[in-house]
Order: structure tokens, then sequence, then C-alpha cells
């Protein structure tokens, strides 16, 4: 077999941060800084080629045109490499992820992203096994010669996630992502065993690369005592067309005349209403409890058991194609990219 290629592309995130020695704030360094630390990653058995963003950002920067860059230098190479290694910050890890795996359609080649809770340049940081563990996994390959996981992934701390489906659970651990609902893709320990009956099948298709995503989408956070009026303001945003309420546990939320009056001007202004929970673990069910059945009536659509980072990433990507109204509903309800469990 031949020597994989894969594209190392560092966007920032601590990783390769540094101290600033009057602030004590961390900041992103180039790519240099971060390749002077671990000068192995060239003797890993691969062919390793890195490129870098023109200004490394925290994450908290991150903006969907930044998605669109990254998208676009995976679609440029993507028959050059045989996968695809991101380093990036961890606290919007999960939105990029979520959004590249909708960006890249019938992706068959791995693109793995990950990061560091400590930079590289102290002694106790995860970056150096991240990023070993990250390049090994792109590189990974069947007896058949295929790749081992064609899929957007999260690599963190011995844990490697369909990337759709993590969220950022700790600022403090090295274990810093969660999947409640969906297996990890792989053990890693003294070995990296694959599972493969939870790693999307390979499929010989021609990459789309989609660039086109909507912002035009507000968030209400529900909470008890939470003022109507809030909805009311949203809906007053002139280019809105979605709207993604964080709702209780199975979907629900109070039920007053206000509440209900605006949601269904909502709809009659053809603005969507998304309902994701804010929980964790489990999925919306509509109808389980009296208190959402005021959303099915305005047609609300479930997010299922989507985090919040793939509903809104499925929802920017799905309104930037135009959909609207009912296709719109069908197609955020239904599973796309492994994001969403589809109940039989
Ligand atoms: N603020 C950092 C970032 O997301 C945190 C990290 O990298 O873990 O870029």
């Amino acid at each position: 077999m031949s020597v994989p290629r894969i594209l190392l592309i560092y966007t920032g995130g601590t990783i390769g941060m540094v101290r600033n020695d009057t602030t004590g704030a961390l900041k992103a360094l180039d790519f240099s800084h971060l390749k002077n630390h671990i000068p192995e990653i060239e003797n890993l058995g691969v062919r390793l080629d890195f490129t870098s963003f023109d200004e490394p950002i925290d994450s908290s920067y991150m903006q969907p045109s930044h998605w669109v860059d990254l998208a676009q230098i995976v679609g440029r190479s993507y028959h050059i490499y045989d996968g695809f290694v991101i380093l990036h910050g961890s606290d919007t890890m999960a939105y990029t992820a979520s959004a590249l795996s909708f960006m890249l359609e019938n992706l068959h080649k791995p693109v793995i992203i990950t990061g560091a809770q400590l930079p590289i340049g102290i002694l106790r940081s995860d970056a150096r096994e991240n990023l070993i563990t990250s390049i090994e996994i792109a590189a990974a390959k069947t007896d058949q010669g295929l790749p081992k996981v064609p899929e957007v992934c999260v690599y963190f701390e011995f844990n490697l996630y369909r990337g759709n489906r993590v969220y950022k659970n700790s600022t403090q651990d090295f274990d810093a992502f969660k999947s409640p609902n969906y297996p990890s893709l792989a053990e890693v320990g003294v070995d990296v065993k694959f599972k493969s009956r939870y790693i999307q099948a390979y499929k010989d298709t021609a990459l789309e690369v989609h660039t086109s995503l909507s912002t035009d989408i507000a968030i209400l956070h529900i909470y008890p005592g939470i003022p109507d009026s809030q909805l009311r303001a949203l809906l007053a945003i002139p280019s809105l067309k979605a709207i993604i309420i964080k709702t209780y546990g199975a979907g629900n939320t109070h039920d007053t005349e206000s509440f209900q009056v605006a949601l269904a001007a909502a709809q009659k202004k053809g603005v969507a209403i998304i309902n994701v929970s804010q929980c964790k673990s489990g999925f919306v069910e509509m109808g389980k409890y009296e208190s959402s059945n005021h959303l099915q009536a305005v047609q609300t659509i479930s997010a299922g058991d989507m985090t919040f980072e793939a509903t809104l990433a499925k929802a920017m990507y799905l309104l930037g194609k135009g959909f609207t109204g009912f296709t719109l509903k069908e197609f955020m309800e239904k599973d796309l990219r492994g994001e969403l469990t589809t109940l039989q």
C-alpha cells in the first residue's frame, strides 16, 4: 500500500497558543510554533502537508465564513489526500464539526477535528496525543485500502466521535466532549479499535461542497419566567427565517396565550419554529405531554435527538439551500449525515 497523504489544517485554538507575558491571556500563534514542539509528526509513516489560516484564531472568533474556507480547502485538495486533520479550538469545535458534516456531502474520506485543553508548549499538554492519534486515524485504511472513518469526526482524549453528535462538556477535563446520543466510533488504547458498526459506510460517490449558509436564525432559551416579549422581539427581526426554541425535557414549554399568539404570528410570517431540548441526552417528543401540544399545532420542527450545535448547523445549511415550509421540516426531521436517530 502507498504511504497515506494527510493534509493538516491549522485554524488556531489552545493547542498552538502561548501566554501573553503582560496580560496573562492565551493567544493563538502561527503554525511553525506548533510544529516546532512536535517535530516527530514528520515521522509518522504518512506524508503530511500543512496549511493554516492566515491568522490563527481562538475558535470563539469562528464564523460561517471560516467554515466555507475549511470546506473549500477540503474540496480543492480532496483528490490529493487520503484524509484531513483540522486543528481547532475546542470552544466551537462541535459547531464546526456539525457544519462541515452538512457542507461536505458524500464525503468518503476522514476529516478529523482535534485540539487541546492545554497549549502544546506545556509539559502536561494533551496536544501531542490528540494530534498524533488524529493523524493516525485519518490515515487508517481497511484491508481493501478504503478509509476506516469516511466522515467528519472529533477526536479528543482517547475518544473518536461523530462530529455532529458532540458538544463541549468541560472546560477542565481533558476528556472535553460528550456524545450522549451516539456511541463513540473507536476505542483508543494501546491500539485504535474502530467500531465499524457505528461508522458511516464507505460510498464511492463524488464529494459535493455546499458553501451557502443562512444565519437568519434566532435562538430562544426557555426558562421559568421568560417574558413572551422576548419571542415577539425576535420575531421582529426583519430577515428572520427560523427560530430555534430550546425547550424543557421532551420538547415542552409554557402555553400562555401571548406565547401562542406570537408562535402563530411566526408561522403566518413563514418563520420556521424548531424545537430542540435543553437536555443533552434523549429526544424531543412533541405530543407526549400537553405542554408541547401547542407547538405541534404550529407545525413545529422536531430536532429529535440532535445536539443544539447540529440543529443550528443543519438549519443554516438547509435555509442556505433555500428550503422553507414543509420541505424544510421534512429535511430537518430526516437523517442527512448520521446526526439524527430516526425512530421507526
Ligand atoms: N478558547 C479556546 C478556543 O476555542 C479554547 C480551546 O482551544 O480549547 O480556541
